[in-house]
Formats: structure tokens, sequence, C-alpha cells
């Protein structure tokens, strides 16, 4: 009598969808349990928005470029692919950041966390916040702190604890390159929990983040020695090094790609049924669905509750890189880059200046650019071909920076509802939604970058989580 193996399947093979594969596996194997696992990925290429491209000796990152070296989860990944050895670094020699004001560009002032000043001197001294405004942000040093429960906005707190100026000119433009957002629509406790923990132990954000500064050469002992002094890491061959790794990995595993699912429905107590695009389906014993949260909620269309990941908006942003070579640079390559605040009115939202900061990315004599468009409330530049995306990227550097040069190459990439946007409420509502999944189909659990966290790190914590979930749920 033949015994039948349990079938898992993991719906997205962007980074969640290959971490919560590959920790299956290896939870499963080590259990001695028998287990067909398949990730299904519905474009042709594995990774999702992770997409490293290499051309004329650049190493070009088309989505995300580097990640918070202090998050665990995929530095011990790293080690468990043994890629740690890969891991790099950004230049000592460029780190200072600008910021624009009225088209000029300003130092970031040092002792910045996310926008948080944690040394005075030089936040009073900075020209991009004006004396009243300064004031305005020392009062967080003596306002009481609010006792609430209930969820706020991310602008909302920010503008109660530190004024409007600052929120503005410095918080508004750093953290739009994590979510794009309008930080008054974007929730507290969904994106920055620890502002609002600092504000409930320390009173002030300000001493509260002070404090947090203390610990941080405890928060980085588990990094390999090369890179311990580095706020953001990436790898040498850039991050499809940890695709590759995972797709090697997992190469025993069935991984399919250009196959999307359209369905997926309960059968029985202990089995659902995944419905594909050319219309097959396949029984399986357990799902971890990844895939941004717009698409799961027609994956899970007859679930009354998936009309609660509705709620969650998905901006499109585009990124222009352009090579040049050196002599023709008008500027210092000391900084990693500057933002743009939305008051600026300009095209770009920040530039990075890509081969200062990571120098594995040019080769000699090469430079390395990149600027970025769209973000809430500037979300017309779909209409834009590609031309005009450079066209205007490159009229900003010109007024910015006086960059006048013909670039040697361009390369544009759009993507499209790439950055989900966390409505205040968020947690509750995806606590509600989980409850109600988890009645109607126990074995088909959804995480990724729509739920508990955007940055590589957190994504790669909740595909973990999710597979040690469903193994313990199979295995009970
Ligand atoms: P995705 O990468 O979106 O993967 C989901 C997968 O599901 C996709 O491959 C998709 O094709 C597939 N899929 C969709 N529908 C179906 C279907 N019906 N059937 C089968 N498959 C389907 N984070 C950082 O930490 N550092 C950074 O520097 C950084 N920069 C970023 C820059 C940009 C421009 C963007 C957009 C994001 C950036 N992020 C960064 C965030 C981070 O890249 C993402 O949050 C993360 O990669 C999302 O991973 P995911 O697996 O959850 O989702």
């Amino acid at each position: 009598m033949s015994t039948r193996i349990p079938h898992y399947m993991i719906v997205g093979g962007g980074i969640t969808g290959l971490s919560a594969a590959f920790y299956l596996k290896k939870r499963l194997e080590s259990a001695g349990a028998p287990f067909r696992i398949s990730v299904v990925e519905k474009s042709s290429t594995f990774g999702g928005k992770i997409h490293t491209i290499e051309r004329e000796g650049f190493v070009i990152e088309k989505g995300p470029d580097s990640f918070l070296a202090r998050k665990r989860p995929i530095i011990d990944l790293a080690y468990d692919l043994g890629l740690e050895h890969e891991l790099t670094g950004t230049n000592p020699g460029a780190k200072k950041t600008y910021i624009v004001r009225q088209g000029k560009l300003h130092r970031m002032p040092p002792g910045l966390v996310l926008g948080i000043p944690t040394q005075m001197t030089p936040f009073m001294k900075t020209g991009l916040i004006s004396p009243l405004g300064k004031m305005r942000a020392a009062l967080d040093l003596i306002l009481p702190k609010r006792d609430l429960s209930a969820d706020e906005s991310l602008g909302h707190f920010l503008e109660r604890r530190l004024g409007k100026e600052v929120l503005q000119r410095i918080v508004e433009p750093l953290l739009a390159g994590i979510y794009a957002g309008d930080t008054f629509k974007l929730s507290l406790k969904a994106t920055f929990p620890q502002f609002r923990a600092m504000e409930q132990k320390h009173r002030s954000l300000i001493l509260g983040m002070m404090a947090s500064r203390k610990n941080v050469s405890e928060e980085s002992a588990h990094l390999p020695s090369a890179v311990r002094n580095s706020v953001f890491v990436t790898f040498k061959k850039g991050l499809q090094t940890l695709v590759s790794g995972l797709e090697e990995a997992l190469k025993t595993v069935d991984l399919r790609n250009g196959v999307g699912v359209v369905s997926i429905r309960k059968m029985g107590q202990h089995q659902a049924e995944v419905i594909f695009e050319d219309g097959h389906s396949e029984m399986v014993d357990g799902v971890i669905l990844t895939t941004p949260t717009y698409q799961a909620a027609q994956i899970l269309a007859d679930l009354p509750a998936a009309n609660q990941l509705k709620k969650i908006d998905y901006i499109s942003v585009a990124n222009v890189i352009m090579a040049f070579d050196r002599k023709d640079i008008p500027f210092e390559l000391d900084a990693s880059g500057f933002l743009v605040p939305k008051t600026e009115g300009r095209t770009i939202t920040a530039c990075t200046l890509t081969s200062a900061k990571w120098l594995h990315t040019a080769p000699d004599g090469k430079v390395l650019l990149r600027c970025y468009i769209g973000r809430a409330g500037e979300q017309e530049w779909p209409e834009w071909s590609d031309e005009q995306l450079v066209s205007k990227a490159r009229h900003d550097l010109r007024e910015l920076l006086g960059l006048k040069a013909e670039p040697l190459f361009t390369d544009v990439t759009r993507l499209m509802h790439s950055m989900p946007q966390y409505p205040v409420g968020h947690l509750e509502q995806i606590a509600q939604f989980r409850e109600e999944l988890a009645a109607a189909m126990p074995h088909v659990l959804i995480v990724g970058a729509g739920f508990h966290g955007v940055g590589l790190p957190d994504c790669i914590r909740q595909g973990k989580e999710a597979a040690w979930q469903l193994a313990d749920l199979i295995q009970n």
C-alpha cells in the first residue's frame, strides 16, 4: 500500500515565497517528514521585486539595492545559504547625505536617525530648518506623552512630536524611500512601532532615539566583521546573489515559473484546491500565499474577508539609472546621494550616487547614478514615456548638480503598484482577516510585503514564520 506524500504549495516566488519554501524544506527535512513542495511564480523569473542586471561592468539594481544590517533574518539567511562572504557594506568615504531645500543641496545634519535628531548641536546648526522650526522640534523634549491605545497616522504623530518643518523637510523625504507614501495616511503602529514605544517609554522621541543608539554595537554583533561598521549592506554581485542562492538550495523542490494562480478554494477539512491560469487545478495540503495583497484578494475572492485586503493601496514608482564617465561629473563623489522633499516640486524624489555609495557597482573611471520618481500624490508619471522620464530626471540633475553630460547609457524600471501603504488600523484589520482565513481555510497562510514590513529582512522573517506555522499545523 503506498502512503500519500503531503504536497505544500508556495504561491509567489519573491523573497517572501522563496524564504518560506527554504525554511519549510529545512524544517520538514530535519523532522524526517515526507513532503513535496512546489513554488509557483506567475512571471518568468524568481525574486519578485529583486532584479539585478550586469551591464558593461556595472552592477545595476532595478528594485531594492540593500538592506538594514541590524535586521537579523536576512543575515541569518545569508549564513544559512553560505553566502556571508559575499556581503559588502557602504563606502566609508561617502557617508554624507544631502536634502534639497529651495533648489540647493544642504548636508543632512550628522546624528539624524530615521530623521530624528540624536545630536542637538549639528541639528541646531542646519540651514534646513528655520530657528522657529528648531525650537518647535526641541519641544519634543518636554511635551507629555499621549496615552493612546488606538493607532494614529505616522504624519500626525511626527508633527505633534517634532513639528511640521522637521516632518516636511527631513523625515518625510527620508521615509519616502521606504514607503513612497503620504505620512498622514500611513499607520504608525504598522510602519514605525518603535517611535510609539519610545514615546511611551521615554516620553520624548528624541530622548528615546538617543537611548536606542547606545545599543548599536550590540545590534551589529551578529554581522561578519567586514560589514560590521555599515548601516546598510548588500551582496558584492547584487541582491540577485540571494535569489540565486535560494534557487540553488531549492533545486530539489518543484520550482515553477510562468504559472499564475487564479484561485484557492477549501476542499474538505484538510485540503485546498489551487486553480491555475491555464485552467488546471491541484489539491494541496497546505498553502503559503505571498503575492501582493491586491492579487491575493482576487485569489481568495470566495472569502468575504478578502475585501479587507483591498484597503491596502500600492504606489507606483520608477527609477532611472544613468552611467557616466568620471571626468564628466562636476561634483564631489563623497556622499551617498540626496533627497528631494515634496515641497520642492521636482520630478525626482531622490538620487543615489550609487557608485560612490557602493564601490562594487561601477568599473574604474565610471559613475552610476539612480534617480527615483513617484510617490503618493505624484502618480502621473506612468503616462510618461521612458524618454520623458530620463529627460525630466536629467533636467533635475542639471539644475541641482550642474550635471550636463550625456549619459553613457540609461535604464528605466517601472515598478507598477509596488509599494504597499499600510493604512491607519492596518494591524487590527489584518488580525481580523487572518482570524477569518484561519477559520475558513486553516492550512492556507498569507504573508509578504503587504502585511508586516516591506523591507527584505521583514519579508524573510514573515516567510520563515509562515513556514514554521505551517509545519506545526501539519505535524499536530
Ligand atoms: P514580491 O517581490 O512582490 O513577490 C511576489 C511575487 O508573487 C512576484 O514575483 C509576483 O510575480 C508573484 N505573483 C503575483 N501574482 C501571482 C499569481 N497570481 N500567481 C503566482 N505568482 C504571483 N526593501 C529593502 O529592504 N531594501 C531596499 O533597498 C528596498 N528598495 C526597494 C525599492 C523599490 C523600487 C521597491 C518597489 C521596493 C523596495 N524594497 C526594499 C522593498 C522590497 O523590495 C519588497 O518589499 C520585497 O522585495 C517584497 O517581496 P515579496 O516576496 O513580499 O513580494
